[in-house]
């Protein structure tokens, strides 16, 4: 673990976190500075920095736990629906190099927007060029 983690400082216990769930390898405490009441972090236990470092049985467990709190979150805040995202590379946001889900509760009206907001709207694509993405996504 790298020492000057501070995610896995909070797993060891080294710094205090707001614990509100635990598996095995994955562990959600609150966000230190929220965007919303109830904004929660969900992270696998073991630090790896991006999504793609996470091996397959934990991503699916930290998934898991994305599953099961986001009702109980919604519920426990009193939210009418949760933006679930990952900043995934410093490029995305990411500030803290431990891959983390963020749980942000939404209220109606509460001003804030859609996961369209995030990026500028690109160009629309012509189709041979949609076709060729998705091509070289798939890998053929
Ligand atoms: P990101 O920009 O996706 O890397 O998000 C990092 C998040 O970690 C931010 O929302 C911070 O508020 C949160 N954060 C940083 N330090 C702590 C801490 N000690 N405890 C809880 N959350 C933290
Ligand atoms: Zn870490």
């Amino acid at each position: 673990m790298p020492e000057d983690c501070i995610f896995c400082r909070i797993v060891t216990g080294d710094i205090p976190g707001r614990i509100v769930h635990e598996t095995d390898h994955a562990i959600a405490f609150l966000d230190a500075n929220p965007l919303a009441p109830g904004h929660t972090l969900v992270i696998p236990k073991q630090h790896y920095a991006r999504l793609e470092d996470i091996p397959g049985e934990e991503a699916a467990e930290l998934f898991g736990a994305v599953h099961d709190l986001v009702p109980q979150i919604e519920a426990a805040v009193d939210a009418d629906a949760v933006s679930v995202g990952i900043n995934d590379g410093e490029a995305a946001g990411q500030e803290v190099p431990h891959s983390h889900v963020h749980l942000v509760p939404r209220f109606e009206g509460d001003g804030g927007g859609p996961f369209h907001a995030i990026a500028p709207a690109s160009e629309e694509p012509a189709d041979e060029e949609l076709d060729e993405i998705a091509a070289t996504i798939r890998g053929d």
